[in-house]
C-alpha cells in the first residue's frame, strides 16, 4: 500500500470511528452532541491533514503519547517494560502539563484529532489529563489500567467528554488477574458499571494471547459479552 493510499485508509478509519461513535451515543443526549460537534472538528482535521500532504507534509492521523514512564503494575508480557521504558523509579525527566498542551495545540494545527494517552499508568499525569481535557477538538483516549480511576476523575470524564478511558482487561477474572495481580478485575468492573451508571463514554482494551482466545471467536464469546453487558457505549481495541 502506498504511503498516499495509507494516508487515505487511515482518515477513513478515523472518519469510521467518529461515525460509530455518533451511533452509539444516539441514547445519551449530552455525549451525542459532544459527538456531532467532534465530527465536525475531525472533519476539518482531515482537510487540513489532507491539504498539508498535497504540499508535501505527512501527517499522521493519529498521535501516541507516552506521558508518563511510572506505573504501579507488573503485567506478564508489558512492552514497556520489557523496554525499559516504564520503571519503578521516579522519572527522571518529564515534559510539564505546558509542554504536553503546547504539542497538543501543535497536532491540532496539523490536523491531528486523536491523540491517545499511554503509559506507563497515564492516569498518574493528571495534570496532562486535564490539560487534554481543555481540547475539546481532539479525542484523547486514554489506556489505563483503571487503578486510579477515582471521584475526581470521574468529575472530569463527565465534563471533559474529549476524555475516553479505555481499560486493560484479559477477560474474565482468573485471565486478567493472572496478567496483571490480584484484584485488578474487579476494580476494572467496577470502574466499568460506574462509567455505565453516570453515562460516560468508555472502551476497553483485550490483549489477545493463545492462552485467552485458544479457538474462534466464537469460543471466546464471552470476552465480548462481558464487555457488552457491562457497558452501553464501549470502544473496543484488540491486539495480540
Ligand atoms: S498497566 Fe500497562 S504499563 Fe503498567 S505494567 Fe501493565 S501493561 Fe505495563
Amino acid at each position: 500500500m502506498s504511503e498516499l493510499n495509507l494516508q487515505e485508509y487511515m482518515s477513513a478509519g478515523v472518519e469510521r470511528i467518529v461515525k460509530e461513535a455518533v451511533r452509539a451515543t444516539f441514547s445519551n443526549p449530552r455525549e451525542t452532541v459532544f459527538m456531532g460537534k467532534f465530527a465536525l472538528a475531525s472533519s476539518k482535521a482531515t482537510r487540513i491533514r489532507k491539504a498539508n500532504e498535497k504540499a508535501g507534509l505527512h501527517v499522521p492521523a493519529f498521535l501516541l503519547a507516552s506521558i508518563t514512564s511510572s506505573c504501579n503494575l507488573h503485567c506478564a508480557g508489558c512492552y514497556s517494560r520489557a523496554n525499559h521504558a516504564t520503571l519503578d523509579c521516579e522519572p527522571l525527566k518529564q515534559l510539564t502539563a505546558a509542554e504536553w498542551l503546547r504539542i497538543f495545540k501543535e497536532a491540532e494545527e496539523l490536523g491531528i484529532s486523536f491523540i491517545f494517552l499511554l503509559g506507563g499508568e497515564p492516569m498518574l499525569r493528571r495534570d496532562v489529563i486535564e490539560a487534554a481535557g481543555t481540547m475539546p477538538n481532539i479525542l484523547f483516549p486514554i489506556f489505563t489500567n483503571g487503578t486510579f480511576i477515582d471521584e475526581k476523575y470521574y468529575q472530569l470524564f463527565d465534563k471533559c467528554r474529549n476524555l475516553v478511558p479505555v481499560v486493560s482487561i484479559e477477560g474474565n477474572r482468573e485471565e486478567t488477574d493472572a496478567r496483571r495481580g490480584a484484584g485488578v478485575y474487579d476494580r476494572l468492573i467496577a470502574n466499568m458499571e460506574d462509567f455505565r451508571s453516570r453515562g460516560l463514554i468508555y472502551g476497553a482494551s483485550v490483549t489477545v494471547t493463545k492462552k485467552i482466545w485458544p479457538g474462534s471467536p466464537r469460543t471466546n464469546i464471552s470476552i465480548f459479552s462481558l464487555l457488552t453487558d457491562a457497558g452501553h457505549y464501549s470502544l473496543w481495541n484488540i491486539s495480540r
